[in-house]
């Protein structure tokens, strides 16, 4: 349980949902873990309770994830309120579906935005404290591997970030930081409430997936025995996209 003993985290994106459910995992491994949300102070200050409770620091963050300044800050917080940076978890993302021919300029701006600008921009901004052992790990989708009608959109951003591990980890592969991308399929999250029902069926285990079942294979990829593994998409979906 101790993997992470005296290691600090980041995660970008992490007051509820996956993000919370890997905030808290990378407690539980021996982590402190600065936290970042947008529009759920609550949420983000319950998930610090729990880390809290695992006798972590807990350092939540207000960060746009849309506004480069406000990433660069949060990543400079982090390292200097938690006295270093070691992992990064860049997981705040935004769903927009709907048919090519509906689809807003806005959602695709949103979503590009979101999912793609500021996952290059935490990347950007994380490195920068990082050293010798230090782990990205951004969070995709299993979209990236086989489409959904209605997903053009979403399906885009997150193919893009699998591209985007790729060219980072051979960047930084010199410093010895790892990048690698968690693609999960569907997780009992806000983001997937109501479409659970259409879901399932269609998931080859036959069920949805828990948050935690995410957060444990994060916390594996931020562990020092993973140290030989960059640039990887891992997916995490039941089979959904096989
Ligand atoms: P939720 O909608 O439940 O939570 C989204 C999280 O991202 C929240 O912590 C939210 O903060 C944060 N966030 C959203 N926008 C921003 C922003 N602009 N700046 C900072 N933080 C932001 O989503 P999930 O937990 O379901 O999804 C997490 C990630 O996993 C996403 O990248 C998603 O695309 C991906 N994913 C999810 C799947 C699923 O089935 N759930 C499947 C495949 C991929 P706040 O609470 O402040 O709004």
């Amino acid at each position: 349980r101790e993997n992470l003993e005296g290691k600090a985290a980041i995660v970008f994106g992490g007051s509820r949902g996956i993000g919370a459910a890997i905030a808290v995992r990378l407690a539980q491994e021996g982590a402190d873990v600065a936290l970042t949300y947008v529009s759920s102070p609550d949420r983000a200050a319950a998930t610090a309770k729990l880390i809290e409770a695992e006798g972590r620091t807990a350092l939540p963050l207000h960060a746009d994830s849309a506004d480069a300044d406000a990433v660069q800050a949060a990543a400079r917080q982090a390292a200097e309120r938690l006295g270093r940076l070691d992992i990064a978890v860049i997981n705040a993302g935004v769903l927009a579906l709907g048919a090519i021919e509906d689809a807003s300029l806005a959602d695709l701006d949103r979503s590009l935005e979101i999912n793609l600008r500021g996952v290059f921009l935490a990347i950007q901004a994380a490195q920068k404290h990082m050293g010798a052992g230090g782990r990205i790990i951004t969070i995709g989708s299993n979209t990236a591997n086989r489409a959904v009608a209605g997903s053009s959109i979403y399906g885009m951003t997150k193919s893009a970030v699998g591209a985007l591990v790729r060219s980072a980890a051979l960047d930084l592969a010199p410093r010895g930081i790892t990048v690698n991308n968690v693609q999960p399929g569907p997780i009992r999250t806000d983001m997937t409430r109501e479409a659970i029902d259409w879901l399932v069926p269609r998931i080859p285990l036959g069920r949805v997936g828990e948050p935690e079942e995410v957060g444990g294979l994060v916390a594996y990829l931020a562990r020092p025995e993973t140290g030989y593994m960059t640039g990887a998409s891992i997916t995490v979906d039941g089979g959904m996209s096989l």
